[in-house]
């Protein structure tokens, strides 16, 4: 997980937004997290993503060390469809729970098979979305637009909002600070 560790602070660096928004810390020890599957997380390393070359690095390491990540899936079925549940999962790199560990962020690495719906949800945490790869749909209750590799959408404290992939798989980072860090988000619907 080093690898993806490393490879993640490049992206960060390069990204004013993403250092705005919350900052990683020079040194971060391991939680040694035993690796996990879930239903669909052999899906990342099988999908291609449409990616900046800035990007591309990020993602290489991600599906080369999938295989070692602790992939959590964590809405039931009755909540999101079984579709979305066996199609969508994501790790926590850094964060109270996480690969490496941090107290007061959490960084999440997050897949989506193509075609899925995110239902309306909500959380307490701020959250800012860094697309990877892929594009999707993204809807608050005053905002559509689609997002693509290298764009970011912050959501506030408890403001709902959805999203719709489109015709390919999405890989993005899911940021989180402020009260709130260790609950889940919520359905809203
Ligand atoms: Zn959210």
């Amino acid at each position: 997980m080093y690898q993806v560790l490393e490879q993640a602070k490049v992206v960060w660096e390069a990204n004013s937004e993403l250092i705005n928004f919350c900052q990683i810390e020079g040194s971060l020890r391991s939680n040694n997290l035993r690796p996990t599957t879930t239903i669909g997380s052999s899906l990342v390393t099988k999908a291609n993503y449409h990616a900046s070359k800035e990007n591309m690095p990020l993602i290489r390491a991600i599906k080369n060390h999938a295989n070692e990540a602790s992939w959590l899936q964590t809405y039931s079925t009755s909540e999101v469809g079984e579709d979305f549940s066996n199609r969508h999962c994501y790790f926590e790199l850094i964060g109270p729970k996480g690969h490496f560990y941090a107290e007061k962020i959490r960084v999440f690495i997050c897949y989506w098979g193509e075609h899925l719906n995110y239902k309306w949800h909500s959380h307490e945490a701020e959250e800012m979305y860094y697309i990877l790869g892929g594009k999707a749909r993204f809807r608050t209750k005053t905002m559509k637009k689609i997002l693509k590799a290298g764009d970011t959408q912050i959501h506030k404290s408890w403001e709902s909002h959805s999203m719709d992939t489109l015709e390919e798989p999405m890989l993005a980072f899911i940021l989180w600070r402020g009260n709130g860090l260790n609950q889940l988000a919520k359905i809203d619907e």
